[in-house]
């Protein structure tokens, strides 16, 4: 099958699904700039290691590393823009084929693009809070501390430490992620799966639940043998191909 046959399968599917959910992952904010972790040679793990420097081990042991090493690359995420991608899905959204969408991705791009039912399962880049207190601040207070030479951002009420509201490796699910499994276990009938490799648990389990099963995604996953169709191909590009042949 070339790639606009496995186009209008997609589209066929989509069509007939009754309760169609989406699952993102890096690979869907490439396409605006943001490195994703196992593209070959532009994949974080190239650079960093995040299984090291992204986890809570880290953040609590060595904050100040912590804060040089892994947090710039959060921080980044703020002058970046939604691409095509994210904006088809919101027209999916919007034509009323699309029930919702389960992000891994921590950079709010499905949010700014104007996606309305979003699980942030690995949390987001809006907030922070202190460890000590709980208490909660923008996101911006971190850069903002840290810009004024603070090492290690710190809660203006009880002096414990600041951390992005971000679900680190070694950090428990947050009740996001569990409504959406919930969802995907009892309503789903069809998931599109948009630039993940799929590796990262819990997530990585939730294709299992479901019955049908698309995948845009430029290298092969774990899940390609279960799929109705597998489409290698960039996500803005064929989300606007899925888009435009629903339209008409
Ligand atoms: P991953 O890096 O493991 O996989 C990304 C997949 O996307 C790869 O298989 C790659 O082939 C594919 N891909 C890359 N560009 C693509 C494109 N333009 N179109 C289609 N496919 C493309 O990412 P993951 O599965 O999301 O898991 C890694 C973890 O990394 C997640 O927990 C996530 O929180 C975190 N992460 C998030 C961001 C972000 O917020 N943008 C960025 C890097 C990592």
């Amino acid at each position: 099958m070339d790639y606009y046959e496995r186009v209008s399968k997609a589209v066929e599917i989509i069509k007939k699904a009754e309760s169609l959910y989406c699952l993102t992952g890096a690979g869907i904010s490439t396409e605006s700039g943001i490195p994703d972790f196992r593209s070959p040679k532009t994949g974080l793990w190239e650079k960093i290691d995040p299984m090291k420097e992204s986890t809570v081990e880290a953040l609590y042991t060595n904050p100040s590393r912590f804060y040089k090493v892994a947090f710039p690359r959060y921080a980044s995420f703020k002058g970046v823009k939604p691409n095509d991608g994210h904006a088809a899905l919101v027209e999916l959204e919007k034509m009323g084929y699309l029930k919702g969408i389960i992000t891994q991705n921590i950079d709010n791009l499905h949010k700014r693009a104007g996606s309305r039912k979003v699980w942030e399962v690995h949390g987001n880049t809006r907030k922070s809070y202190c460890i000590g207190c709980d208490a909660e601040y923008a996101f911006e207070k971190l850069i903002e501390q840290l810009e004024k030479g603070k090492k290690v951002p710190g809660c203006e009420k009880c002096g414990g430490m600041l951390r992005p509201d971000i679900v680190l490796f070694g950090d428990p699910m947050p009740q996001a992620y569990y409504n959406a499994a919930e969802v995907i276990r009892k309503q789903c009938d069809c998931l599109l799966v948009v630039g993940s490799s799929l590796q990262v648990q819990p997530v990585a389990a939730l294709p299992r639940f479901v019955s049908s099963l698309i995948i845009i995604n430029l290298q092969p996953t774990p899940y390609d043998k279960k799929a109705d169709v597998v489409i290698r191909e960039k996500a803005g590009k064929t989300l606007k191909d899925i888009v435009t042949a629903l339209s008409t």
